[in-house]
């Protein structure tokens, strides 16, 4: 099986990748495409993390370089604490568009091994985008294998970040710390 899988970052993609391979998915392509990720120079850390990671485990990689403060922002910017739909709804349609396109029997995303992420929503907006593109949505919790995918990405030198992605959510991350 062809699949893509939609890469939120590379400490994300260590337990979900190494699962997947060992479940016999042996054709999977990476893609990176994350608007939500702000300031910019933690995007592009992201960014280069993922990149060094995909050639230390021959993972193929597509990028789709889009730093989308702007768009995002204005996007959200009526509804600031629902704004995860937005930006599931942008990721996962962008990613289920190209499996439909490019010939890929499936995609999935890495978001699924996060217990951070609102794991529901998520699967839940996937499905929908499989249907939008006739495609296929491969859904896995792998979220048991999130603490072992940390101890991967620390072994491997990674860079981990310390919020989800979104300037909302670095606020609130270093926010509520100081409180
Ligand atoms: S908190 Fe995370 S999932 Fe929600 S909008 Fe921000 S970056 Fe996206």
């Amino acid at each position: 099986m062809k699949l893509l899988l939609h890469t939120c970052c590379a400490p994300c993609s260590t337990y979900v990748v190494h699962k997947l391979r060992e479940d016999g998915y042996k054709d999977i392509t990476s893609l990176w495409y994350n608007i939500n990720i702000h300031p910019y120079m933690e995007y592009k850390q992201r960014l280069d993390t993922l990149k060094q990671y995909a050639e230390m485990i021959d993972l193929p990689l597509i990028v789709e370089d889009n730093y989308g403060l702007r768009e995002f922002t204005q996007n959200v910017a009526q509804n600031i604490d629902g704004r995860c739909v937005y930006c599931y709804e942008k990721r996962l349609d962008f990613a289920a568009k190209y499996a439909s396109e490019n010939g890929y029997d499936a995609f999935s995303t890495t978001l699924l091994v996060s217990p951070y992420q609102k794991h529901e929503l998520l699967t839940n907006i996937a499905e929908e985008m499989a249907k939008k593109y006739h495609t296929t949505f491969l859904y896995q919790d792998f979220r048991p294998g999130f603490r072992e995918g940390q101890q991967m990405a620390r072994e491997a030198g990674l860079y981990m970040q310390k919020y989800c992605g979104c300037v909302y959510s670095e606020e609130e991350r270093y926010l509520k710390k100081r409180k």
